[in-house]
């Protein structure tokens, strides 16, 4: 039997449910606040430069999922791209992650793999033998100079508190390599959209049964009248933030233009406590392919999260943790709506994962055959 569906939202998640519940044959009414879609994946071309700018921060596609890279190269040409990020720290310029290059570079060595493997461990602080906080973890890894250079700093002014207060599981693995490799994720599929994520979620969305109505927010009473609604708005936000509100980093972005070339690359971190911003990307790398005289770029600052600001990472320490649990309980009382996305489970997903994680939600109402869809298809704690 059709039914009418809601999606809040016009990001990743409510696109690819709606696409596969439309392609089943059920109606799809999608909404969202914004004037498009996309969500924070939302690529807007410039007109002054013609430079592709990724609106809401930088966004790099890498998957080891098959499935998810075919699904995107469905509605979308992907063409070859690595993240190759570099980073200024104490007045010079270094390759991140931290690689043999790094270190060679920084300790002024020549030092073939296994020797700099040695060479850490000895710098490396193994007084630290139960790395309680991400300082004492990267202490132990890496040793004093290394932290203070590539994690401290950086630490600090993404997440505005002293490395000290922040969980040693942060940090799980040994964060160096010790060989050339600077591709800054492992995954085996990579790539920039040839046109950007606006246009690929668009052709998502192109659809006989899916309707976009923009510039529409919807309430939790607004969503009446639906068979089944599936929001990816923040889960605080559909009760009236009435337990309190979670908890989130956001990020200022300050645009500056420049003619050619300003840094090279297209993301540089900035290492230094004493520099306020994280890093500054240059959006036309992201496009090695075009070619273009001016050039976009952001200063990225990051800061706690105000009621009307933009919510960009959960912070979900215990906190966090606690409320998001009373949340769930809430959302779990509800009828016929999932939660979903990035907001609606409050955690940090990657654009891979929240298709997956999107596929798998929509299969799941369509193998539901009418009967009740739960509140979550991921568990969110
Ligand atoms: C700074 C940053 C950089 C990132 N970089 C990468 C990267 O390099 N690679 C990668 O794989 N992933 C990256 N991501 C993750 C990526 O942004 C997410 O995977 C993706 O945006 C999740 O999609 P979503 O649809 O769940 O959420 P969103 O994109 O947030 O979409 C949710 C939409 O819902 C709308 N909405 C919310 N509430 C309401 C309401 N009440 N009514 C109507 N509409 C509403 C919002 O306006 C928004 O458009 C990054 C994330 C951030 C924050």
């Amino acid at each position: 039997m059709t039914k009418h569906c809601l999606m809040v939202g016009a990001g990743l998640s409510g696109a690819v449910i709606g696409r596969l519940l439309a392609e089943a044959g059920h109606k799809i009414t999608i909404r969202d606040t914004r004037d498009h879609v996309g969500g924070n994946c939302h690529t807007l071309r410039d007109p002054e430069t013609g430079v592709l700018v990724h609106v809401y921060g930088p966004h790099i596609f890498h998957t080891d999922d098959a499935e998810v890279w075919e699904y995107v190269n469905r509605f979308e040409t992907f063409l070859p791209y690595k993240n190759r990020v570099k980073t200024t720290s104490q007045g010079a310029v270094y390759s991140l992650p931290v690689n043999l290059h790094t270190i060679n570079q920084f300790f002024g060595q020549t030092l073939r793999p296994d020797e700099a493997r040695v060479f850490l461990e000895g710098k490396a602080d193994t007084t630290i033998t139960d790395p309680q906080t991400f300082e004492d973890q990267a202490l132990r890894f890496v040793g004093r100079d290394l932290y203070e250079a590539f994690f401290k700093g950086y630490t600090i002014k993404q997440w505005g508190c002293s490395p000290t207060e922040l969980p040693a599981s942060i940090l799980k693995r040994l964060p160096v390599r010790f060989n050339y490799d600077d591709n800054y994720f492992f995954h085996k599929f990579q790539g920039m959209p040839e046109n950007g994520y606006t246009a690929m979620i668009a052709r998502i969305l192109d659809h006989d049964n899916i309707m976009v109505e923009l510039n529409t927010p919807v309430t939790r009473a607004e969503a009446e009248g639906f068979d089944h609604v599936f929001y990816s708005g923040p889960i605080d936000g559909w009760f009236d933030f009435r337990l309190g509100r979670l908890g989130y980093r956001t990020l200022d972005f300050e645009r500056f233009d420049y003619q050619g070339d300003y840094q090279g690359c297209a993301v540089m971190n900035y290492g230094d406590v004493d520099v306020p911003w994280t890093r500054i990307t240059e959006h036309k790398h992201f496009a090695p392919w075009e070619s273009h005289e001016g050039s976009v770029l952001y200063r990225e600052f990051s800061r706690a999260c105000g009621p009307d600001d933009i919510p960009y990472y959960p912070i979900r320490q215990v906190a966090e943790k606690t409320l998001l649990a009373d949340y769930v309980e809430l959302a779990k009382a509800e009828r016929n709506v999932t939660f979903v996305g990035r907001l609606g489970t409050y955690r940090y997903l990657d654009m891979d994962v929240t298709i997956r994680e999107a596929l798998d939600c929509g299969r799941a109402f369509l193998a539901s055959n009418g009967a009740e869809m739960p509140a979550f298809t991921v568990n969110p704690l």
